[in-house]
């Protein structure tokens, strides 16, 4: 089959579209013929490689795809060739206490497909079936793979972790990203008050057509300043940061006595200070969190279902023109999810 391969790490260069050897479908496994991939941030950190961090070579990239199943080992009883599933990206031993009790995204084994073992920028993949489920129907296999990382990480960051409500200020950094762009809606869903940064205007429109509330231009206006006019001095209760380095002190600025500032991810630098004297007095949390349990893939193909949730594409590109995906997602010219078609 023709897949993507990195042979070692560097700029979108080292993307090499080629032929492989087809996977190898386990008894416990399902073999899906993948029509569509998306393009995540950790796609270009697994590309580049980070010091200190090993990934094995050479790798397939490609967090998120969905397609059809093309085959399926003897242990699988329920899925059938033919079926249209997505893949969920979640890597783990499946025994653990973490994982029995459904926090799989706590397993010392936890990793993700594109990462840890060959992902979805192929033609074929083998997963275990705890990895594949049905695409919800009237869902194009574009959108399918539009949704689960970016999904699963704003939900674990909004619903689980910072556990949002009705009527509280969410800020959202970067809504153009495919986090943020998922945080807008799931925020809405949940009945909060969205402030959400961005760009330029073109981007901050169409994070109002996501249902934001109030809108920031990061390059124009100070995120804390414009926080406190609309909030009235107040804050926000939660802020949704995965920028890191160039927005940390704008964050921690921009938050309310008991507010919470939850973070998944530093595309500008992970090397931060905090000035612990306001986080005590202000009763403040800073939250970790990294993706979502299997589970909550689950819940979040529910509202995808009711419409309620809506994955948002902004490009396409053919597989073979990965190294071109890589580069407008790296300058950030997207609003929302950049698709490979297989
Ligand atoms: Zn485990």
């Amino acid at each position: 089959m023709k897949a993507v391969q990195i042979h070692q790490h560097g700029g979108p260069e080292v993307l090499k579209y080629e032929e492989v050897a087809d996977p190898i479908c386990g008894s416990g496994d399902v073999l899906v013929q993948l029509k569509a991939a998306s393009i995540n941030h950790l796609d270009l950190w697994v590309r580049q490689g980070i010091p200190g961090w090993k990934v094995s070579l050479p790798l397939t990239p490609g967090c998120d795809g969905a397609g059809v199943v093309a085959g399926k080992g003897e242990l699988i009883k329920d899925l059938n060739v033919g079926d249209k599933v997505l893949v969920i990206p979640n890597v783990s031993c499946g025994n653990c206490e973490y994982c029995v009790n459904g926090d799989d995204n706590l397993c010392p084994e936890y990793g993700i497909v594109g990462e840890t073992c060959n992902g979805c920028d192929a033609e074929m993949i083998a997963l275990p079936r705890r990895n594949i489920i049905p695409i919800p129907k009237g869902l194009t296999y574009e959108e399918a793979a539009a949704i689960p990382l970016v999904f699963m990480t704003a939900w674990h960051m909004l619903v689980t972790k910072a556990q949002v409500k009705p009527e509280q200020f969410v800020l959202v950094l970067a809504a153009g990203s495919g986090v943020g762009s998922a945080a807008i809606q799931i925020a809405k869903l949940h009945g909060a008050k969205v402030i959400a940064t961005a760009g330029n205007d073109a981007k901050l429109e169409k994070a109002k057509g996501l249902g934001a509330d109030f809108l920031i231009n990061h390059y124009k206006e100070p995120i804390s300043e414009m926080v406190k006019q609309y909030t009235e001095n107040r804050g926000v209760d939660v802020v949704v940061e995965h920028v890191g380095k160039a927005t940390w002190e704008e964050s921690l600025k921009s938050l309310a006595k008991g507010g919470k500032i939850v973070t998944c991810g530093a595309t500008t630098g992970s090397e931060v200070s905090i000035n612990l004297n306001y986080i005590f007095y202000k009763h403040q949390q800073i939250i970790g969190s990294t993706m979502s349990t299997r589970g909550e893939l689950f819940e979040i193909l529910n509202f995808v279902r009711q419409k309620k949730l809506k994955p948002v594409i902004d490009k396409e590109f053919m597989l073979k023109e990965v190294a071109d995906a890589h580069r407008y997602v790296a300058e950030g010219k997207q609003f929302g999810k950049v698709i490979l078609t297989i």
